[in-house]
């Protein structure tokens, strides 16, 4: 039985339900509105823990023809409680995923919302690099690179969302011979903005396995 909602899942809900309200102000015809309606609230059931009783307000509130923006994102914090969260990570926990990285800068916790972070992503502008820790089998990874200071309008390699992205150059030791490659990727600036427009594992899983240290080759 499901008891929570993933933050990947809490962000295509949340996507579902603002393409719902756009829906709504364009579209006049009461039916047309019913059906789109109830094709969100079908995709959006699955996902919820069925006994909830949290969930159930939050699918009869909704069931309401042109619920407004305001409306719609007041519902949406009654799932907030059902959200598996981000977890917090210390400043000593952080120094041991990048243990190479000397003045690590820490991400700026008091304005991160953990119910929509799949994984953590910070810049340190300063030195034009960017941090990323990650869930990549059963365990969270640290990934860091050079961050462009120069942003584009193109496809992201995590959220595979068209936006504003930069080219990440991560580091990785390539496997046992102890020399580096770089990969380049090009990934949203804002990494929370990033999180809110990843809607399943599969894409971060995909960037993980080509940008992470390979360890699955060691012998
Ligand atoms: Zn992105």
């Amino acid at each position: 039985m499901k008891t929570t909602i993933t933050t990947y899942e809490y962000s295509y809900i949340t996507q579902q339900v603002n393409n719902l309200t756009s829906a709504y102000l364009a579209v006049n015809d009461a039916q047309i509105r019913l059906a789109i309606r109830a094709k969100t609230i079908a995709q959006i059931t699955p996902l919820l823990p069925s006994e909830s009783l949290d969930a159930q307000q939050f699918l009869t509130g909704l069931a309401t023809d042109r619920l407004s923006r305001t409306a719609a994102t007041k519902l949406l914090e009654l799932l907030v409680p059902l959200v598996e969260p981000f977890p917090t990570l210390s400043t000593k926990q952080l120094s041991k995923i990048f243990r190479k990285v000397k003045k690590l800068k820490q991400p700026e916790w008091a304005n991160l919302q953990l119910h929509e972070l799949t994984y953590l992503g910070w810049n340190d502008g300063g030195n034009q690099k960017k941090y990323l820790v990650a869930p990549f089998e059963d365990r969270l990874i640290g990934i860091q690179g050079e961050f462009s200071p120069q942003t584009i309008k193109g496809v992201c390699a995590i959220c595979q969302t068209i936006g504003n992205v930069a080219l990440f150059l991560s580091t990785t030791k390539s496997s046992g011979l102890g020399t580096y490659t770089k990969k380049g990727n090009y990934i949203c600036r804002d990494s929370n903005q990033c999180n809110r427009q990843l809607t399943n594992l599969e894409t971060l899983t995909e960037f993980l396995t080509v940008v992470q240290p390979q360890r699955r080759n060691r012998k």
